[in-house]
């Protein structure tokens, strides 16, 4: 690809997280079993930020859900890497959702403390955390402010320092802008840049928008449709310190988009000629 400097930075770094050959089929309510995900491995640096993409149903939340330690009825293996190692003070991963999950009788202060309510910190730690993230996510202004009070954006900003303040070894991320407005989806975009650099997250990003991807992520996991395998994956040519807006203007970044949509349009194409046909 032209017109960029060469990919990151996280490949030396010790691995966070080894996903091998990770299976998950599902029971109905009728009795049969929805196959979800038919083979997906993964194994991410410490630090990463790996995107994954894929047609509706090919796996991708239920993935999430079994890093988040939500679903444990799975075949494969999951493995933590020990240098970072949990303890009591963080959690091993946190998730931020797609839909508002603010809660809407607590403030945006309180809203980002009951994150912490399952570790062992201090009153004073609890404090010191709350102020570093709700500024980190540009809510200062707002520390006293409930949800109703705010627009979608900055209620999913509230959530992500939420999921922040429990320093996750591993930030999931479904679909986190998808309910927000095209303009603040790229603000957004920006923010979580920003954001990332500042707290070394190691990141898996779910959503369907392959600029979205492209424009945060260091390796974009395609997956096929339903059950879910890894169709490709994909280095980014970007650098780090190369920001979402500005990699869009980038040669590389049309050539990436392109490459990357005929990989999900092979795949969505299956998936619409299987339900056409179901
Ligand atoms: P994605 O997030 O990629 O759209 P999901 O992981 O949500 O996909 O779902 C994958 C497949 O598993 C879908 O066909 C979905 O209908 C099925 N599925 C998800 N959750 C359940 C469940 N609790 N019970 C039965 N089937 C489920
Ligand atoms: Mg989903």
């Amino acid at each position: 690809m032209t017109g960029a400097v060469a990919p990151p930075q996280a490949a030396d770094r010790a691995p966070a997280l080894r996903i091998s050959h990770l299976r998950k089929s599902y029971l109905t309510a009728g009795g049969s079993t929805v196959r979800a995900i038919a083979d997906l491995s993964l194994t991410m640096a410490d630090g990463e930020r790996v995107a994954i993409l894929g047609p509706s149903g090919c796996g991708k939340s239920s993935c999430l859900r079994i890093l988040a330690g939500l679903d444990t009825q799975f075949a494969g293996t999951i493995e933590w890497g020990n240098e970072r190692a949990a303890d009591a003070s963080r959690l091993r991963s946190a998730t931020v959702f797609q839909g508002d999950s603010t809660l809407p009788w607590m403030n945006v202060d309180r809203n980002i403390a009951i994150g912490m309510s399952g570790l062992r910190l201090s009153t004073t730690d609890v404090r010191r955390r709350v102020d570093r993230y709700r500024d980190l996510v540009g809510l200062r202004d707002f520390a006293k402010a409930y949800p109703h009070e705010l627009s979608g954006g900055m209620r999913q900003r509230a959530a992500i320092a939420r999921a922040l303040a429990t320093e996750p070894l591993l930030l999931l991320m479904d679909e986190p802008l998808a309910a927000l407005d095209a303009q603040t989806r790229l603000v957004m975009q920006k923010e979580l840049h920003r954001i990332w650099t500042q707290t070394d997250s190691t990141v898996v990003y779910v959503t369907h928008d392959i600029e979205e991807a492209i424009s945060l992520c260091d390796r974009l996991l395609v997956m096929s449709s339903r059950p879910g395998r890894v169709k490709a994956m994909i280095e980014s040519p970007f650098s780090r310190a190369i920001e979402p807006l500005e990699r869009r203007r980038m040669p590389a970044f049309a050539e990436m988009q392109a490459h990357v949509w005929d990989l999900v349009a092979e795949e969505v194409g299956q998936t619409l000629v299987g339900e056409a046909t179901r």
